[in-house]
């Protein structure tokens, strides 16, 4: 029914904020007996352009090598995210501007306008911007260390879900601002999505498959077109795909709807299928988590009874899809789900007949949830594996004429029957 969503862009900018302080003068580097302290705010500008990025940088030489060889600190260098804009430094006191050069190595080298030397401290500012939809904002905070505080500040109209949960939320005037205290530790990007829910738009299509021709909709926020277009585009390629895969027709009677939505309007999952109502798809979410939503079509019509085969047939078919669009793709996913399982299979003794999803998705219950997926995946997975695609589409073909309810051992015995094979090893993981 729903997938979570793999937070794809979190690993992307782990090129880090930092920070070191070059020594000139004779004496080796001692910069971890310096001290640098942040103050950042990530602001999400209310005309809709971008996200500007404000850091204040405090740093304080306590290299004792600097007070005996009479060296000093005079420049600071830091890595911008790539698609960072309109970058200007400027010194806290004066105000005066810093200049700065790009290295061969990607990171910025900024001049200090004094030589800082033992115990004395500098404190100056880098500003930013970063690039957002008009009414869809989704970025990472990427810092370091302990040392630093962040505060997002974003207008109140805007619906907010950061990927921590360790802030405290101030009202000021038009914006909430979500406040990380200085101490807190940052080692990961953390991601940050926020969604203006405008009035929707449309665009519509038409998927000519093997038995009917579906009309496709696709709904979403002012200024997605892109992500409308794309969708829509998308949605008529698998759809064909799916029934390659899957080996029979588009089962339902009605057209296909897809559904822009936020963190809040899919409860965390990465997306929804509600049969004719449409699939609520979450804005973030990647080409994979579509293709299971639409596999549900295919899942939903051998009315199984428990949750697990219809999720791992889904899973199944994201799978099979993927093979064929992106198997670079496909084989990390595959692989990613069956160590998840081996993983937590320690940790958490579900049976899959008990397996049930949860209604929402969130930190708390994120490996339970992605346990059950992941055990189901691999049951099925290792099932086709062994039985190849033709005998598991004759199944799945049996399975869809039956006129009742699929339950696991009417599964397993279609199953067996189509292969002649014994499949009673499969009820260890029930
Ligand atoms: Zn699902």
């Amino acid at each position: 029914m729903y997938k979570h969503e793999k937070r794809l862009l979190r690993s992307i900018f782990l090129i880090l904020t930092v920070l070191s302080i070059t020594n000139i003068s004779p004496v080796p580097g001692g910069w971890n007996q310096t001290i640098t302290d942040m103050d950042v705010t990530y602001e999400v500008s209310p005309d809709g352009k971008n996200i500007h990025v404000l850091r204040q940088v405090t740093f304080e030489n306590r290299d004792e090598d600097t007070r005996f060889w009479r060296g000093y600190y005079s420049s600071f260098n830091y890595y911008f995210p790539q698609n960072a804009s309109n970058i200007c430094a400027y010194e806290k006191e004066s105000s005066d501007n810093l200049t700065w050069s790009l290295s061969s190595y990607g990171y910025y080298t900024f001049c200090l306008n004094k030589k800082v030397w033992y115990g004395d401290s500098y404190a100056f500012y880098v500003a930013y911007d970063l690039p957002r939809n008009s009414n869809t904002v989704v970025f990472n905070i990427v810092e370091y260390g302990n040392r630093t505080k962040v505060v997002l500040r974003i207008p109140q109209y805007y619906e907010t879900d950061i990927e921590r949960k360790d802030y405290h939320m101030l009202e000021q005037k038009e914006f909430t601002e979500f406040v990380f205290q200085k101490g807190t530790t940052w080692k990961n990007p953390c991601q940050v999505t926020c969604v203006n829910h405008t009035d929707m738009y449309e665009i519509k299509g038409v998927a000519h498959l093997s038995e009917k021709e579906v009309g496709i909709t696709v709904r979403f926020w002012e200024g997605e077109d892109a992500w409308g277009a794309h969708v829509l585009d998308a949605t008529v390629k698998n759809l064909l795909l799916l029934e390659n895969v899957t080996g029979f027709s588009y089962p339902p009677q009605y057209n296909v709807t897809i559904i822009q939505a936020s963190v809040e309007d899919t409860q965390g999952y990465g997306g929804f299928n509600k049969g004719s109502k449409g699939i609520y798809l979450l804005h973030t979410s990647s080409d994979a988590i579509l293709i299971h939503e639409l596999a549900h079509y295919w899942t939903q019509e051998c009315s199984f009874s428990h949750i697990w085969m219809d999720e791992g047939h889904a899973d199944l078919y994201t799978y099979l899809v993927l093979t064929k669009t992106n198997p670079d793709v496909a084989v990390k996913r595959k692989d990613r789900t069956l160590e998840t399982y081996q993983k937590l299979e320690r940790k958490y003794d579900i049976s899959l007949s008990a397996w049930e999803t949860a209604d929402s998705f969130d930190s708390t219950n994120k490996d339970a949830i992605l346990f059950g997926y992941s055990k189901a995946f691999t049951v099925i997975y290792l099932m086709y594996e062994e039985l190849g695609s033709d005998t598991m589409q004759t199944g799945w073909q049996c399975l869809s004429e039956l006129d009742h309810e699929v339950d696991e051992q009417c599964f397993i015995q279609v199953m067996q029957e189509a292969s002649d094979k014994d499949l009673s090893y499969i009820e260890e993981f029930l």
